[in-house]
């Protein structure tokens, strides 16, 4: 069967077990949303009908992964299941030195660790923000270097999340290697919409740290849906196979850090792969003292065991199709709608300007904070603002410096909802579309100092 050919993008799995979701009244949503201080982090999960608000950690595992639960070993040290995983990633990555965490920002915590410290410079596409502040936290300095053109939400670049390369080399000029610690290149890049890396563009960045004897990272969490972008978007690449390119990419890396809760296909989980022993013993050390012993960091064996059969899994060719081609859907149908979708579409979310669509909103009162709330009061769908309240500053006499845009952002889960959902989804924004001429935003009424998106309380204006 060839779903490419047809309109309807069915599943490519079967539903063996199933969730009850809540179905609430809009009376009910408005109130629970108010109790929530008018931000959907603050609202029970249970009143969420469609949770977007992240891919990271609430994908659904297949029944094999289910099975290898069962059969996790849980021996303290030297698991079958932790043989299992090292098998499959030293497979996957090429990396002799396979260390396992408790999530990615453990991963980073440790690496960064070692590798930071004060006037320490890392260089990266977009730096996620776990990475940056685990990189911040030490002393050293975070550089993000994207082309200037894939600032631009509209423009179509096939892989919009590249480094560039020439503003890599500059740095390196300037600061002196000896000064840079790591480049790190994140694929896809998530903090820039999920939009790919090209297998040229890491390669040309590999050419760069041997001239200048510098370090690169892969934080590759969906190396598997970029792999995806690379054989349907880069030339030599339509004939192998999505595992084989990821194999390629890595081999490209001196480490490689992943949260497995994205394409690890697992709940909790995460990676650092080392080449160097030097390296990956001073690490080995950290690990022990914060996470756990080599051989499970932070992890149980029923974890290592899921994790192991999610990583082969992730690879299919029927579900990246489906992966990717459900979060295009998405976002296709939006922009058909004339909703101001970030372009073109990424592998795990839906990025939409909420500025554009909102327009008598002033930015000081937050527009993407009013799309969000919309979402949930008029469909119980839960997403994140990734724009003034996520990234506003403010100057000296206390007026907001706004984020770069005002953005909103749908996230995909993997396996979880259906082609239903999503058509759901499209339906909800049909009524956000008769709201495009309002002018009532929001006021923050709490804010803590750091991180303030996660619970800042909000006040409807009139
Ligand atoms: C999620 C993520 C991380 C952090 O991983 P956690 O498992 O959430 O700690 C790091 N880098 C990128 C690109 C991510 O998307």
């Amino acid at each position: 069967m060839e779903a490419k050919k047809r309109k309807v993008l069915a599943e490519p799995f079967k539903i063996k077990m199933v969730e009850p979701l809540k179905i609430t009244t809009e009376e009910y949503r408005i109130n629970a949303l108010k109790k929530a201080g008018y931000n959907p982090f603050l609202l029970r999960a249970d009143d969420v009908f469609i949770d977007l608000l992240t891919d990271s950690g609430t994908g659904a595992m297949s029944d094999r992964q289910w099975g290898g639960i069962m059969t996790g070993d849980e021996s303290y040290a030297g698991a079958k299941s932790w043989e299992h995983l090292e098998t499959v990633v030293k497979d996957l990555t090429g990396m002799p030195f396979i260390l396992p965490t408790h999530q990615g920002r453990a991963a980073e915590r440790i690496l960064y660790g070692i590798l930071g410290g004060k006037d320490k410079i890392f260089i990266s596409n977009t730096h996620f923000d776990t990475t940056r502040a685990n990189i911040e936290f030490t002393g050293a300095t975070a550089i993000d270097v994207m082309p200037d053109e894939a600032n631009d939400p509209e423009i179509y670049l096939p892989f919009k999340g590249n480094i560039d390369l020439a503003k890599v080399k500059t740095l390196v000029d300037d600061y002196g290697k000896e000064n840079i610690a790591a480049i790190i290149i994140t694929v896809t890049n998530n903090s820039a919409g999920g939009q790919p890396v090209s297998m040229e563009n890491v390669k040309a960045l590999r050419g760069i740290c041997d001239e200048n004897e510098l370090l690169l990272v892969i934080d590759g969490c969906r190396i598997a849906e970029n792999s995806y972008f690379i054989k349907h978007r880069e030339k030599g690449f339509e004939n192998k196979s999505y595992i084989e390119i990821a194999q390629e990419m890595l081999r490209l890396g001196d480490a490689f850090i992943m949260s497995s809760k994205k394409d690890g296909l697992v709940n909790i989980g995460g990676l650092l792969t080392l080449k160097d022993e030097a390296l990956s013993v001073k690490c080995k050390n950290l690990l022990i003292i914060s996470e756990g012993f080599t051989t499970y960091g932070g992890l149980a064996g029923r974890d290592m065991e899921a994790l192991s059969i999610g990583l082969v899994e992730v690879f299919d060719k029927d579900y990246l199709h489906y992966r990717i081609r459900s979060t295009e859907y998405l976002g296709e149908n939006l922009k058909r709608m004339g909703i101001p979708v970030v372009w073109p579409i990424g592998g795990h979310a839906v990025y939409i300007d909420a500025k554009k669509l909102y327009p008598n909103i002033p930015i000081e009162q937050y527009p993407g904070q009013a799309l969000v709330c919309d979402l949930y009061v008029n469909g119980g769908i839960r997403c994140v603002e990734v724009g003034s309240v996520m990234f506003g500053k403010y100057d000296p006499s206390g007026n907001l410096i706004p984020a770069a845009n005002e953005l909103v952002r749908l996230a995909i889960p993997r396996r979880v909802y259906t082609q239903s959902h999503i058509d759901y989804v499209i339906e909800v924004f049909e009524d956000i579309l008769k709201l495009r001429n309002q002018e009532r935003g929001y006021k923050i009424t709490y804010e803590p100092a750091f991180l303030r998106h996660f619970t800042a309380t909000f006040e409807k204006l009139n």
